[in-house]
C-alpha cells in the first residue's frame, strides 16, 4: 500500500498523517486521510509563521534563565551527592568497626574452646596413664609374689574386670569437630548486605520520593484492603471479558473477544439488556453523544454503535486494531494499532479520517511494540498506553515526548500491563497487572504510590478495568468481573 508521490506533475494537496505533498492524481490512495489543499495551507502558514517566529524569539531570555538554572541545579546536585557519599563512607566505617568486632569475638570463641579442648584431653590423659601404670603394677606383682593368697587373688581379679570394663566402655575418645555455622549464606550476601548498608535510589529526573509506608503490605493487612460492591458478576465459562465502558448515560457496558454481542448493566450492576455485534469486542470507548465505538477482536475494524445503528467509523487495515479511545476534548478517536514489527497509534477525526500517527517519539524512536490499551490524562495533554510486549505502562505529551516510562516498580520482575485508566478525581493512574495479579496506582510523574489491589485480594489474571462515575473499579479476571470500592492513596 504505497502512498508516497514520486510523480513529476503540481502536487496540489498536503496529506497530513502522511505528512507528504501528493498530486491530484494520488490522492485516491490518501481516500481516508485528512489533507489540504497544498496553496492555502501555505497560504495559512505565510501569515501565522512571523508571529510565530516572535513569540520564540521573545522566550529566548526565558531560556537564558534556565540555561543558568542548569548550571546552579548540578552544583547543588554535586554538593548533595558528596554528603550522600559521606554518609555512605561513615556507615561502611561503623559496619566495618563491627564487623571486625564480631570477627574477634568468633576467633575468641573459637580458641577458648580449642584450649578447653586441650586442658581436658590432658586430664583425660593422665588418667588414662594412671590406668596403665596399676595394670603394670597388678601384672608385676603376680610375677614376683608366688605365694599371693586367695582373698588378694580375688581382689586383682576384681579390679582387672572393672579396669577392662572400662576400657571397653570409653571406645571413643575423639572430640567431635566443631562446625561453623552461617545463618547467612553464599547467595544471601546481596541481599543482606543492601538491607545493613542500605540501597541508593537515584533518579535523573529528580523525583520527590515520598517516605512511603511499605504499601506492598497495605492491602494485606486488611486495613485499607478493598471492599466488595455489590457481588462479584459470573461470566460463563469459555467467555472472555475483553472491555468495559460506561456510557455517557451512566450504562455500564460489557464486551466479550469470544462472543459477538455485549451486555448493559445500570449502575447498580442489575442486567439490562444485551445486544449482538457483527464483530467480537477488542476495546470499546463511549462518546458524548451516546454512541460506542469497537475495535475488532483480531481485526482491523472499529465499529460505531448507536441507538438502533452499527456502522464502520474506520478501518485500520492492514493493521490490527486495539484499544480505542475517544478524547474527551480534543474530538478525535485514539486506535491502538499493531503489526509484527512497531505499533501505532492512529489519531482519527470524528468523521472517521485519519489524521495522524503517532510512532516515533519527538526524539525519532519506535515508542511502541504491542501498543494494547490507552487511557488519557483529564488535561487531555497526556496519553497513557499499555506496552505487553515492552512490560510498560508509557506516558506520551502532545509532542510525542515520552514522559515516562512504568515498569512495575515493586513488581517489576513480573509485570504485563493490560489496561490502564486516569482517575480525575484523584489524579492519577490505573494499570491493570496481568501476571501480577494486581492493580498499580501511579502519582501524575509515573512513580508507584500502591497497590489499590493485590492477590490477597482474589483477583486472578486481571485484564480490563473501568473506573466508574462512583470511583469504584470495576476490574474483569478469571470468570467473573469484580466491583470494588477501593481505598486509594492520597498524596
Ligand atoms: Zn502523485
Ligand atoms: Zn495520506
Amino acid at each position: 500500500m504505497s502512498t508516497t508521490c514520486s510523480c513529476d506533475s503540481g502536487k496540489k494537496w498536503f496529506c497530513y498523517p502522511c505528512e507528504q505533498l501528493i498530486c491530484e492524481s494520488c490522492k485516491i490512495r490518501h481516500e481516508n486521510h485528512s489533507m489540504e489543499e497544498s496553496g492555502s495551507l501555505q497560504q495559512k502558514l505565510s501569515s501565522r509563521l512571523p508571529s510565530a517566529i516572535k513569540l520564540c524569539v521573545q522566550a529566548i531570555p526565558n531560556l537564558q534563565d534556565q540555561i543558568d538554572h542548569v548550571d546552579t541545579s548540578v552544583e547543588e546536585m554535586e554538593r548533595r551527592v558528596n554528603a550522600l557519599k559521606d554518609q555512605l563512607k561513615s556507615r561502611f566505617e561503623v559496619l566495618q568497626a563491627k564487623l571486625m568486632v564480631h570477627h574477634e569475638n568468633l576467633r575468641q570463641e573459637a580458641d577458648n574452646f580449642l584450649s578447653n579442648i586441650k586442658d581436658k584431653s590432658n586430664q583425660k590423659k593422665e588418667l588414662l596413664q594412671t590406668k596403665v601404670s596399676t595394670i603394670e603394677s597388678i601384672r608385676d606383682r603376680c610375677h614376683n609374689d608366688d605365694g599371693m593368697d586367695i582373698m588378694d587373688s580375688l581382689k586383682l581379679d576384681d579390679h582387672c574386670t572393672r579396669i577392662l570394663d572400662d576400657v571397653k566402655n570409653q571406645s571413643s575418645i575423639i572430640h567431635k569437630i566443631p562446625v561453623i555455622c552461617f545463618s547467612v549464606k553464599d547467595n544471601d550476601f546481596e541481599k543482606e548486605i543492601g538491607e545493613l548498608f542500605g540501597v541508593l535510589r537515584l533518579d535523573v529526573e529528580e523525583r520527590q520520593y515520598k517516605p512511603n509506608k511499605s504499601p506492598l503490605t497495605k492491602s494485606s493487612e486488611g486495613l485499607v484492603g478493598p471492599k466488595l460492591a455489590f457481588p462479584a458478576l459470573p461470566v460463563r465459562t469459555g467467555q472472555k471479558v475483553s472491555s468495559i465502558v460506561q456510557t455517557s448515560s451512566n450504562d455500564i457496558i460489557i464486551g466479550y473477544s469470544t462472543n459477538k454481542v455485549i451486555t448493559f448493566y445500570d449502575r447498580n450492576a442489575k442486567k439490562q439488556k444485551s445486544r449482538e455485534l457483527p464483530i467480537y469486542v477488542q476495546s470499546m470507548t463511549s462518546t458524548s453523544s451516546g454512541a460506542v465505538l469497537v475495535s475488532e477482536n483480531k481485526g482491523s475494524k472499529v465499529m460505531k454503535i448507536e441507538s438502533n445503528r452499527i456502522e464502520l467509523f474506520f478501518d485500520a487495515s492492514p493493521f490490527k486494531a486495539f484499544g480505542v479511545l475517544c478524547s474527551k476534548l480534543e474530538r478525535v478517536v485514539y486506535v491502538c494499532c499493531q503489526s509484527d514489527e512497531h505499533g501505532h497509534i492512529y489519531v482519527i477525526t470524528n468523521e472517521g479520517k485519519l489524521t495522524k500517527i503517532i510512532k516515533k517519539s519527538a526524539e525519532g524512536e519506535f515508542l511502541f511494540q504491542k501498543p494494547h490499551r490507552i487511557a488519557e490524562h483529564s488535561s487531555c495533554r497526556i496519553l497513557y498506553v499499555t506496552d505487553p510486549g515492552q512490560k510498560m505502562l508509557l506516558a506520551i505529551n502532545n509532542h510525542r515526548q515520552c514522559l515516562f516510562r512504568y515498569n512495575g516498580g515493586p513488581e517489576r520482575s513480573n509485570f504485563i500491563p493490560i489496561d490502564v485508566s486516569f482517575c480525575p478525581s484523584i489524579n492519577c493512574t490505573v494499570v491493570t497487572n496481568w501476571k501480577g495479579n494486581s492493580v498499580h496506582q501511579l502519582s501524575e510523574d509515573g512513580s508507584f504510590m500502591s497497590l489499590v489491589v493485590s492477590q490477597r485480594d482474589n483477583l486472578l489474571y486481571p485484564t480490563t478495568l473501568l473506573f466508574d462515575c462512583l470511583k469504584r473499579i470495576w476490574i474483569s479476571h478469571k470468570d467473573k468481573v469484580t466491583v470494588l470500592k477501593c481505598n486509594f492513596t492520597t498524596s
